[in-house]
This record gives structure tokens, C-alpha cells and sequence, in this order.
């Protein structure tokens, strides 16, 4: 987009900035936001209240992040629908409605592509392109609002890529999100996911804002973590859970830990029992994820039975956890497969 500025992704104060620095009264930029945020229009002609004059002024000055809709497919099973959306440099994305009796979910990506490596994730095979900027964040969750024409009232950053790899662009997206001005979802309704840096973790604690976080844990022992994700060599096991402390005791934030059940890999009696231990005492709830296998992998599902002693196990030492329903089973393969699909369909 040449030297154009990205307008969506600007919160309030910036844009009364740009806007008196343009000549026009700072009640204006209050105006645009409007347009931007909660009427969602896609181009400066719809800003009515605005004059002619500016509104081209603003044209030449500015450009307004407009995902476009390539694909949609929707579960017969339970409404959720996957989308598969297109960014102005021509890079997909996926995100993800899920449909619940508390409400409209959605799942956005926070990159193009991921660099972490983790070995069960399709989102992370051709690596990382780049980070999504607030704007191609915040659209995705505008643009299936539209579509299903109702409320969305949750948001959870866990689609493709890794939201503490692009951390500026996460803090101001979370601002702009949850800003009265805007969409105005409330900071308890947001859950970011990361796979464990620690360093940004912490800051994100420092802010002490009432978003949830989740860890993509994985694995009861540092061994093992390293086996599965790479970011372990960096961030020791402990670390890690060190700052989901710090995240509860800045944040009073009950903490979540993601732990996807890999058949043989990380679903033993004795996981369970090394889980139990490593995050004893935490005020935490463990999701309990059935891996979805991938095809560029051999890793498998635990089974049932065993899935369901796993959990007995954790809960019998008085932790609190769920299975994960899966949603959308009939459009689902596991994160990021559609756009792996699409590039590869492209290519081909
Ligand atoms: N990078 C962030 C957020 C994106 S991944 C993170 O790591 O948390 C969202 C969640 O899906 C993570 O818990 C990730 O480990 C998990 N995940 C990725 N691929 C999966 C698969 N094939 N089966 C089960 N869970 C998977």
C-alpha cells in the first residue's frame, strides 16, 4: 500500500493527531473511528457526515484494511464455519467462527504462516511470512460479523501463527478491540495463546490486563516439551510455568493450559501423574486437546479410554480440566490446513 497510512490500525489519539494535523477539527477523527470501527465501512465514500473534500483528502492519505472473503466452509454438524480470508498482498489467512450457546466465538490468526516449528502444527510447515498488522487482525472479526450479521462476543488469538512474535501488533490490537470507541469486547472475553516465550509473557503481565492467558503446554517434563516444540529450547519447562504464576499473581488471571493428547507421545499414566506435580498449587484449568493429526506427520489420537483416564488422573489430584469438544469436525483438519491447502491448489 505505497506510503499510505494504515488507518484502521490507529487507535483514537493517533487519529485525532493525523486528523488536526490535516487541517480538521479534532471532534472529526471521533467521527472516522465510528466508521471505522463500529459501522465497519470499507471505503472513505461511506463516511456521509464527513465533507467531500476531506473524505478524498483522507483517500489520498490513508488506505482501509478490507480482508477479502475467498473461501468459507460451514460444519453441518454445529454451524462452525472456517474462513479463509485474503490480504491486500495477496498472502491467506484462516479464522475460525465457532457457535456456542454463551455466544459467537472467533478464532483469528495473529501471522501469515509461524516460525515456532512445533512438530504436530500444519500452520508452521513453510514457515513464517510475516506478521498480521492490528488492522488485519481486527478485520477478521469484523468481516465474519458481518457476515453472520450477529454480535461476536468472544475472541481467542489462537489461529495460525505465534501472537508473542508480534507483539506490538497484539497490544494494539487488543487496545483497539476492547476500546469503548470500538467493537468494545470486553478484556475477559479475550484469550491470547502462545507457546511459551517467556520474556513477552511477562510484559503482557506487566500491563495487567484481564485477558486470559493460555500456554501450549504440551508435555509434563522438559524432555518431552523439547520433543514436540522447539521453542522448549529456548524457554525451560519451568520458566515457562514461572511466568503463568506471574501472569496470575499480576493479572489474578486463571491461567490455561493447553495440552494436546498425542497417542503414546505424552498421554501415560505417569504424564499425567508428572503433570499433576508440575502445576500443583496454581489457580489453572487444563484443556485437554485430542491432537488433530497432520498428514506431513505420523503423530496419532490417544483413545478414548484413554483420554478419559488422563483425565480422571489430573482431576483426582484436584485439577481443574476439560476435554476440548471439537467443533466443525466435518470441515475441520487441524489449524491452518486450509491455507496450506490453498497455497498448495495455487501452486500446483
Ligand atoms: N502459537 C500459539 C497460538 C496458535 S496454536 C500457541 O502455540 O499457543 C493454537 C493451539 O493449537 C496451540 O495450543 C497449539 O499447540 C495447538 N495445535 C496446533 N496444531 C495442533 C494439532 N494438529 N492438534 C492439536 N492441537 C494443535
Amino acid at each position: 500500500m505505497d506510503n499510505k497510512i494504515d488507518i484502521k490500525s490507529l487507535n483514537l489519539e493517533e487519529l485525532t493527531g493525523f486528523i488536526v494535523k490535516n487541517g480538521e477539527k479534532a471532534f472529526r477523527a471521533k467521527q472516522v473511528y465510528q466508521w471505522l470501527h463500529v459501522k465497519q465501512v470499507d471505503t472513505f465514500d461511506e463516511m456521509t457526515n464527513l465533507s467531500k473534500a476531506f473524505r478524498e483528502k483522507l483517500e489520498q492519505l490513508c488506505y482501509i484494511t478490507d480482508l477479502h472473503q475467498e473461501a468459507v466452509q460451514i460444519s453441518k454438524i454445529d454451524g462452525t464455519r472456517k474462513y479463509l480470508f485474503l490480504l491486500e498482498d495477496g498472502n491467506v489467512i484462516e479464522s475460525v467462527l465457532m457457535r456456542y450457546k454463551h455466544g459467537n466465538s472467533v478464532c483469528i490468526s495473529s501471522q501469515v504462516g509461524c516460525r515456532m516449528g512445533c512438530r504436530f502444527c500444519a500452520s508452521t510447515l513453510d514457515g513464517l511470512v510475516r506478521g498480521l498488522k492490528p488492522s488485519e487482525m481486527l478485520d477478521q472479526i469484523y468481516k465474519i460479523g458481518k457476515d453472520i450479521g450477529e454480535r461476536i462476543s468472544n475472541v481467542v488469538v489462537m489461529g495460525t501463527g505465534e501472537p508473542m512474535d508480534n507483539f506490538d501488533n497484539l497490544l494494539k490490537f487488543i487496545e483497539l478491540l476492547t476500546d469503548e470507541n470500538g467493537l468494545n469486547i470486553s478484556q475477559r472475553n479475550l484469550t491470547v495463546s502462545t507457546c511459551g516465550i517467556v520474556p513477552r509473557m511477562r510484559e503482557l503481565a506487566d500491563r495487567q490486563l484481564a485477558i486470559t492467558l493460555a500456554l501450549s503446554l504440551h508435555a509434563s517434563n522438559q524432555q518431552k516439551r523439547l520433543e514436540l516444540m522447539p521453542v522448549a529450547n529456548k524457554y525451560d519447562i519451568h520458566e515457562v510455568i514461572d511466568a503463568c504464576r506471574y501472569y496470575f499473581e499480576k493479572t489474578g488471571r486463571r491461567v490455561t493450559f493447553e495440552y494436546s493428547l498425542v497417542g503414546g507421545v505424552n498421554d501415560t499414566d505417569e504424564d499425567a501423574r508428572e503433570l499433576s506435580r508440575l502445576i500443583h498449587g496454581m489457580n489453572c484449568h487444563v484443556n485437554l486437546i485430542p491432537v488433530n493429526p497432520i498428514k506431513e506427520r505420523n503423530y496419532v489420537q490417544s483413545n478414548a479410554a484413554v483420554i478419559a483416564a488422563f483425565k480422571n488422573k489430573l482431576e483426582k489430584n484436584g485439577i481443574n480440566v476439560t476435554i476440548r469438544r471439537e467443533m466443525g469436525r466435518d470441515i475441520d483438519g487441524a489449524c491452518g490446513q486450509l491455507r496450506k491447502r490453498y497455497i498448495t491448489s495455487k501452486e500446483g
